[in-house]
């Protein structure tokens, strides 16, 4: 049983490209984030290991796939010093409070919905083409593309980094690992 799980954990990655595939099928998928956020932080409270991080992350099977390149290159000052964490903690909490502001300006009739991916929160790009149409009111609309777009949005920079220095240096700042290792203190 172990065997075939270990077996499984290569391939953990085609569950992050398959997120990023169902955008395009119907972005109502994007809701999805809300179990890939939630996940390691019941699995943390019911096991009290970090099981996620060292088992089951898809993300982590990506840069896995991303950075295999060698050699590695030194992790630059910022996260050394972890300095990098504390902004992405903040650009993270920044993220997820304009989410809600936003949404709740929507569902209350003042603000349109932005029907299109935003990278990093500030630059915006284009609708995704969708294979199902589906009449979404505009929180939901609104939500998933927000859902999406953060997730992205870091999965750009994580593939970055593992390209530029090593697969996983992007755990040495992901806001899911410094929040579970926070709570497992
Ligand atoms: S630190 Fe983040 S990216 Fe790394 S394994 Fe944990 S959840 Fe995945």
């Amino acid at each position: 049983m172990e065997k075939q799980k270990r077996g499984l954990l290569p391939y953990l990655f085609l569950f992050t490209l398959t997120y990023f595939a169902l955008g395009f099928v119907s972005i109502v998928f994007a809701n999805l984030a809300i179990f890939c956020v939630a996940t390691p932080f019941v699995l943390l409270s019911v096991s009290k290991k970090k099981l996620w991080c060292q088992h089951y992350c898809p993300r982590a099977s990506l840069l896995n796939q991303v950075g295999r390149k060698k050699p590695w290159s030194k992790s630059p000052l910022l996260i050394r010093t972890g300095r990098a964490r504390t902004i992405m903690l903040w650009y993270f909490g920044l993220n997820l409070l304009f989410i809600i502001g936003s949404t709740t300006r929507i569902a209350l009739g003042k603000m349109e919905p932005f029907a299109f991916i935003r990278l990093f929160i500030f630059i915006p790009l284009f609708p995704l083409p969708q294979l199902i149409h589906l009449n979404l009111s505009p929180v939901l609309l609104h939500l998933s593309y927000r859902f999406y777009s953060m997730m992205l949005s870091s999965t750009i920079l994580a593939a970055v980094l593992a390209r530029i220095y090593r697969p996983r240096i992007w755990c040495a700042m992901c806001p899911v690992g410094t929040l579970s290792n926070t709570l497992l203190k």
